[in-house]
């Protein structure tokens, strides 16, 4: 039978990498309800529709990149590319906007899918970790906003990102801007790529972030946004940054940085990071604020601003793996059990159950067998006890216990195991 291998793009998590992937879960979850933040969690299907409306025309994700099907009832659906357009949809359907209490605060996790070209961190099934804050509009919310994606970070061990930041400005300004584009790269959009004479059309400020070397030598002399910015748009990027130092977050600006979809407008940001190894994932994180996303829903105007960012969970891995940061998150275990002789195996399937209702996080084997390859499984599961009983020990009502990291042997009776455990792993861990 030949066998059959995951979707391409799609990737198995497993084991130590799942508990990592799990880990990064946690840690983004008390970081975001440490700022006030829920959990929401939306279907992964959704009608096209949603993601039709809140994207625009204009960014890639729409055009080309979703997993877009007819159900057997004849509707057209979609695996979700994002997680905002979801968490909108939510909160109109649900009306959670009818509250005095704004700003909303929304984290999520979960698979997004895009029909992309796998290459390096580049999935068609991945994760996102993210937030959304919509509601209220503030230069506030917007560097807090970043501070998380910034603490996350942190928290999990990252000590040397680099956040990009950008303003896209408001309406008026982009508008603005956009033309002064479409004039300049009117003119020379013949020796550019074919998915530049498309953004061109649908939004040149994406051709911006065009990635083919030849054209980003031209995006060099494009008009700049900076010089189209309102004076309030101005003081809005302005008022942001003094927010970002005001926290020692440290950033670097980036007028080429556009993000990839249409609703957003003031300022943007990215993170990234290169491995040691030298490897580029791409933005670990991509965010920024945006406007006019409830309203396509039919959520209540005053309301539809936003901000909110995404993380990438493969990326943000890959580069811990890289960079050593789960090298401690190792699974392991509290105790093996080695029984000796059938009775015994009885007795540990017994006293496996009875320990693990301590709290402990213990092993045995089904069948008995030899010492030296029980230490050896021991050792593969990282346990930290090993508990060796045969029938002369369960006749005396003790056992052996043996901490494989110093090799001290004690006889402990079976009755004070849990005490003997207890003092024991405890001490372990403030050794640690
Ligand atoms: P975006 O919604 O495009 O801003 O993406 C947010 C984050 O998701 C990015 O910063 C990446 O970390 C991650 N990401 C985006 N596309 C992919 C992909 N195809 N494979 C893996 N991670 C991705």
């Amino acid at each position: 039978m030949p066998t059959i291998n995951p979707v391409k793009g799609t990737h198995d998590i497993i084991a130590d990498e799942a508990d990592v992937y799990a880990y990064i879960d946690y840690a983004f979850s008390n970081v975001a309800a440490s700022f006030g933040y829920r959990r929401i969690v939306t279907p992964i299907l959704e009608h096209t529709e949603v993601f039709d409306r809140a994207t625009g025309e204009g960014s890639d994700v729409v055009r080309k990149e979703m997993y877009t099907f007819l159900d057997k009832g004849n509707r057209s659906v979609t695996l979700r590319p994002e997680g905002t357009a979801g968490v909108m949809r939510s909160i109109v359907t649900n009306k959670l906007y009818a509250t005095p209490d704004m700003p909303l605060k929304f984290y999520y996790s979960g698979s997004v899918y895009r029909y992309e070209r796998p290459q390096l961190g580049r999935y068609r099934e991945f994760r996102q970790i993210g937030v959304e804050c919509v509601g209220e509009d503030s230069a506030y919310l917007d560097a807090e906003t970043i501070a998380l994606a910034a603490r996350t970070l942190q928290v999990l061990g990252f000590q040397d990102v680099k956040l990009k930041v950008n303003t896209l400005g408001d309406k008026a300004s982009r508008e603005a801007y956009k033309e002064a584009l479409r004039s300049y790269f009117g003119g020379i959009i013949d020796q550019m790529c074919p998915d530049c004479h498309e953004r061109l059309r649908l939004n040149p400020l994406r051709i911006l972030d065009c990635k083919v070397p030849e054209d980003q030598e031209l995006v060099k002399d494009a008009p700049k946004m900076g010089d189209y910015l309102s004076e309030a748009s101005k003081q809005r990027y302005q008022k942001t940054l003094a927010l970002l130092d005001e926290l020692a977050i440290p950033y670097e600006e980036d007028d080429t940085l556009v993000r990839g979809l249409d609703y957003y407008g003031e300022i943007v940001f990215e993170v990234h990071c290169i491995s040691p190894e030298g490897n580029d994932y791409g933005a670990i994180c991509g965010g920024g604020h945006y406007e006019g996303i409830l309203g396509t829903f039919g959520g209540p105007q005053e309301l539809d601003v936003g901000v909110g960012f995404a993380m990438g969970v493969e990326r943000v891995y890959s580069l811990m793996k890289e960079l050593g940061l789960i090298d401690n998150l190792a699974e392991t275990i509290d105790a093996y059990l080695m029984p000796l002789g059938e009775q015994a195996v009885d007795f540990a399937y017994r006293l496996a159950d009875g320990l693990r209702g301590y709290g402990y996080a213990v092993e045995a084997p089904y069948k008995t067998g030899k010492l030296g390859a029980m230490f050896k499984r021991a050792e593969r599961k990282k346990a930290k006890l090993a508990i060796i009983f045969g029938e002369d020990e369960l006749a005396k009502q003790i056992v052996q216990v043996k901490d494989l990291a110093t090799q001290n042997q004690e006889e402990v009776p079976v009755s004070g195991l849990p005490q003997y455990l207890a003092d024991h792993l405890q001490e372990d861990g403030e050794g640690e």
